[in-house]
């Protein structure tokens, strides 16, 4: 198989990725990303994700939760609650009433803290139904290990599963498990025709058609509540810049991300990634005419 980045992602690798804009762009063009996430329990979830993917530099972001969060949201974010079920999750009205937002989206980033609840199959089977790049994280994956028949997408999927949410993607889509982590994210990438990024130290990230890469940057401080958010947040804005590379921008968020843990070093914690990953973007765009 191909391989993307000679194996390893390095800093000129997201240097030659980083995208760039005309000096007169409109915000409509730096793209225009919905975010699905949260419930009761886990709102962090997605304040954490639409904050990385404002500092990321999307030029729109709007972020549907099922609930208002208890903690303040940027200001440049545009919020709305959507319906939710008695769990504090996405009830099954929210899929439509989802509709206009999809319609003003160039991608969408769900799953981060959507706990599980009765209504978010059909939240997931419409975000399906997506037609540009659609990154599913956490609770959304482990809804597809156990329905693994709503995969059935036309456009883009990426998936981001850290090794416990991989594990149980392979056993709901039958997928051999490999210690290679190398092998096992190709497979995975391949069986469910995603872009995937296999979290941990050295993430993995491996297309469809069999290209893949080896994370080079990032430090064990990442190892801790919330830095998968806003991973998902990251990513999510890069797709929503550039829907047609999904690969390279799924593999340039994995670089960014550990770029922001490396400067944040010990006790970071996950709300302080957002504005070291807006420091991370700054330093490889200021590396290169832009
Ligand atoms: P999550 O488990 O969803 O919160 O995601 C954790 C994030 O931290 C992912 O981006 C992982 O790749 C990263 N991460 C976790 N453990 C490590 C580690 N030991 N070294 C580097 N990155 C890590
Ligand atoms: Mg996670």
């Amino acid at each position: 198989p191909g391989v993307g980045y000679g194996e390893a992602f390095f800093a000129a690798d997201a240097r030659r990725e980083l995208p760039r804009f005309a000096f007169d762009i409109h915000k409509n063009l730096r793209g225009r990303l919905l975010i699905a996430a949260g419930s009761r329990e886990y709102s962090g979830a997605a304040v954490l994700a639409a904050n990385a993917a404002l500092r990321t530099g999307a030029g729109m972001v709007r972020l549907a939760m099922p609930v208002s969060p208890r903690l303040p949201l940027p200001a440049a974010l545009i919020f709305r609650e959507f319906p939710a079920g008695r769990e504090g999750c996405f009830a099954a009205e929210a899929a439509r009433e989802l509709t206009p937002w999809l319609e003003a989206s160039s991608a969408v980033a769900a799953g981060s803290g959507w706990g599980d609840g009765p209504g978010l199959a059909e939240v997931l089977e419409r975000l399906l139904d997506f037609p540009g790049p659609l990154l599913l994280d956490a609770d959304a994956l482990n809804l597809l290990s156990r329905r693994p028949e709503l995969r059935r997408r036309r456009g883009t999927l990426v998936i981001t599963p850290h090794p416990g949410e991989a594990h149980r993607l392979a056993r709901g889509f039958g997928i051999p498990e490999s210690a290679d982590r190398i092998e096992f994210a190709c497979a995975l990438a391949e069986r469910l025709h995603a872009v995937t990024l296999l979290k941990g130290a050295r993430t993995v990230v491996a297309a469809p058609d069999g290209r893949w890469s080896v994370n080079s940057s990032g430090c064990a401080d990442l190892a801790a509540a919330g830095s998968g958010d806003v991973l998902s947040g990251t990513v999510g804005a890069l797709l929503a810049m550039r829907p047609d590379a999904p690969f390279e921008m799924t593999a340039l968020g994995a670089w960014l991300h550990g770029m922001a843990g490396e400067l944040g070093g010990r006790g970071l914690i996950a709300d302080d990634l957002p504005g070291l990953v807006r420091l991370a973007v700054g330093g490889i765009a200021a590396g290169s005419a832009s």
